[in-house]
């Protein structure tokens, strides 16, 4: 369903524009829909952030919380501001950001592109709720254990067998050698899957018979953190001949709307894995389903970050944020390639319905 400009019976249930003269800040955060509990949903702080791009992923945060089956809604926050401004006066934003928005206790905020764990700390100390916190203050630290990454194994546990692939020796190909990307490889190799092919925003490098990953991941991680494109282990290959390397899986982990009509065609590999949001076309994603190519949603096969943010939220530990994510992901993941099935339908139309079924039953519950 298109949201007017208004929104429509899920959403927005509030919308609050915020705007501080002294401290420099306007800031927006849209509270979707909390019918399964208060939302959760990042803060993103750029500098050409719209209310209107707030709402559409505070919207998405909704369908993926409802998805994952947490006792949370989806909001989102946006503040306008270059986040590489001087950390002084960043940190004196997010507080006056926090203070104007302490109220609105039907959103947690969370870390997203241009705020990070300190950010949320401010937040946390200003108004007592945040998620993705620094360990000391009780924080699970996503990027750091992999959350997202170990949600894609999981998924890819249950899709692969599906995709008629063997996770055993399974070439993977991996676009977006960051956070997401690296944990995703890692996981992906403890299951006896192997790396043949990587990209960074610098460049690309590709190995038939698989690269070395502790060696790439050394290299990537090293001082002035070099590009995937410059690893001895491997040929360059230009960024854009990722998508047709020969490989039986192809994460997307960087940038939205990457794989697109022109490129889709060429994908070699069987099972898709949507470690990135919204990595492909609408287009895209059609021909990827004619083509009879496994293609796991955004927002089932990454709410691994999500899902441990609120494991976090309500006191849970490390190792039982991992538990929740596999049990949750491999769950999902199988009931949407079943429903896709059972309803001809691609997998992206079956968590869909998915996640609105169950938003609209937490609604159903709601007298106020
Ligand atoms: P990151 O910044 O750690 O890594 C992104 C990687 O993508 C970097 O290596 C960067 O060089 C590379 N990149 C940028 N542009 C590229 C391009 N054009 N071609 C190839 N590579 C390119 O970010 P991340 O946390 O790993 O997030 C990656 C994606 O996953 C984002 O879309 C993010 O919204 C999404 N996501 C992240 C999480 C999480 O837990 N971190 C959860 C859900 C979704």
């Amino acid at each position: 369903m298109e949201m007017s400009r208004l929104g429509d019976a899920m959403g927005p249930a509030q919308v609050l524009h915020v705007c501080d003269s002294a401290a420099g800040l306007r800031g927006v955060v849209v509270v979707d829909n909390v019918a399964a509990g208060p939302s959760i949903g990042g803060v993103r702080m750029a500098p050409d952030v719209t209310t209107a791009e707030v709402a559409r992923l505070a919207r998405a945060m909704t369908l993926k919380n409802a998805a994952a089956g947490l006792a949370h809604g989806g909001g989102k926050g946006g503040i306008v501001a270059d986040p590489r401004m001087p950390a002084a006066e960043k940190r004196r934003l997010i507080r006056s950001f926090a203070r104007l928005i302490s109220g609105l206790t039907g959103y947690i905020p969370g870390p997203d592109m241009g705020t990070d764990e300190e950010a949320m700390a401010h937040v946390q100390d200003e108004i007592g709720r945040a998620v993705g916190l620094p360990r000391v203050l009780g924080g699970i630290p996503l990027d750091e254990i992999g959350a997202t990454g170990w949600g894609l194994a999981a998924a890819a546990r249950v899709a692969a067998p599906e995709a008629g692939l063997d996770l055993e020796g399974a070439r993977v190909a991996v676009q977006g050698f960051g956070a997401v990307g690296i944990h995703a490889a890692r996981f992906l190799r403890e299951q006896g899957a192997r790396l043949v092919a990587a990209s960074d925003s610098g460049g690309a490098v590709h190995n038939p018979d698989g690269l070395d990953l502790a060696a790439l991941i050394a290299h990537k991680t090293g001082d002035g953190r070099p590009s995937v494109g410059s690893f001895a282990g491997g040929a360059a290959i230009d960024s854009d001949a990722l998508v047709g390397v020969e490989c039986d899986i192809w994460i997307p982990a960087a940038r939205p709307d990457v794989l697109t009509a022109g490129n889709a065609p060429a994908l070699k590999a069987r099972l898709v894995l949507q470690g990135a949001n919204i990595p492909a076309t609408e287009e895209a994603e059609r021909i990827l389903h004619e083509r009879g190519v496994l293609n796991v949603p955004d927002f089932i096969a990454n709410a691994g970050g999500v899902i441990c943010a609120a494991v976090e939220y309500h006191g849970g530990s490390e190792s039982q944020a991992m538990q929740t994510i596999a049990d949750k992901i491999e769950r999902n993941v199988r009931e949407v390639i079943d429903r896709s099935r059972a309803g001809s339908i691609s997998l992206r139309a079956a968590a869909l319905d998915l996640a609105r079924l169950r938003v609209e039953e937490a609604m159903r519950y709601r007298m106020r």
